[in-house]
């Protein structure tokens, strides 16, 4: 099939651009509610030289859940898949992503999965570092690694507007410390999981980390190993199975494409052996997904036939 993303591109953004007046941008965190909501975006990397990109593409935003992906690929590189699992399951959810309910129902206390917030502060308390600033460096080197961008660092607007206003998040925190899934210094936690959250990238960064990994963790220019193949199909069926919080089911009925959202409207999707995705659309849906950046996914796996299923 000849590829024609550059005209193609531009009449999906122009198509789904009216579904962003549907959507809010977050507010809960609030340095994230001065997005613009009408912003819709695109970048494919498909391995050759540049990325085929539209609409505000160059817009830098913050990968919030995204990064819970790529904590746990490192936390699997650091400890393996027993320590890992042994702090958190591998069950989607109906619940929402900040929810606390599974935690007090479910015994013994542990998050159902590494990407509701529960599960990913769990994953974030196991990166190794002396310090948060170690282990930030660290998780920073990964995305600059798997983006091929060495300019990635975080925004510390965002950070601190997260860190101010993450009661929720605390509340869980605490929860899990009482029982036993974490332990150590709850605000130390948070404050590295709100830098976490709060690394900035574009479309084609998120484009090129998902390029690599749907090529098996391997780096998107020079194709050597930076997540090991396994722990790359690992995290790809998390995306699955959990990636678009509680419309994950919907959604791989729909596009069918491993992919992980985050309330920055971030999308990050991965084709097996295939197709690199970054999408920003910060109108978000009730569930806390990009509407228009959905739409969009819906229109390029129909266009290009990309769904595994
Ligand atoms: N930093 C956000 C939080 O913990 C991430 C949520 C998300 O993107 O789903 O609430």
């Amino acid at each position: 099939m000849v590829c024609r993303y550059e005209e193609d591109l531009k009449v999906m953004i122009e198509k789904v651009r009216k579904y962003t007046g549907s959507g809010n941008v977050a507010d809960y965190i609030p340095a994230l509610s001065k997005a613009n909501p009408h912003d819709v975006a695109v970048a494919i990397f498909d391995g050759s030289d540049t990325c085929f990109s539209e609409g505000e593409y160059r817009k830098l935003f913050t990968l919030q859940s995204i990064s819970k992906v790529l904590t746990l690929a490192l936390a699997l590189m650091d400890y393996g898949e027993e320590v890992v699992f042994n702090k958190v399951g591998m069950e989607p959810t109906g619940d929402p992503f900040n929810s606390i309910a599974k935690l007090e129902s479910h015994i013994p206390s542990k998050p159902l999965n590494p990407m509701i917030n529960a599960g990913a502060l769990a994953v974030s308390s196991l990166i190794k570092g002396g310090t948060n600033e170690e282990k930030l460096a660290r998780l920073l080197q990964f995305v600059r690694e798997l983006s091929g961008n060495e300019k990635i660092n975080f925004n510390k607007e965002v950070a601190k507007s997260e860190f101010e206003t993450a009661d929720l998040n605390r509340s869980l925190a605490y929860f899990m410390k009482q029982h036993h899934v974490l332990s150590g210094d709850v605000d130390e936690l948070l404050d590295f999981y709100t830098k976490q959250c709060a690394i900035e990238v574009d479309c084609e960064d998120l484009a090129k980390i998902g390029y690599a990994l749907a090529h098996h963790g391997e780096h998107p220019n020079d194709s050597y190993s930076i997540i090991p193949t396994e722990i790359a199909r690992l995290v790809k069926t998390f995306m699955v199975t959990c990636g678009m919080y509680n419309a994950s089911g919907e959604f791989a009925i729909r596009v069918g494409i491993p992919a992980k959202s985050g309330v920055s409207g971030g999308i990050v999707g991965a084709v097996p052996c295939g197709i690199g995705i970054g999408i920003y659309g910060p109108a978000l849906d009730e569930k806390g997904n990009s509407v228009a950046g959905m739409k969009l996914l819906e229109l390029l796996s129909t266009q290009y036939h990309l769904s595994i299923f």
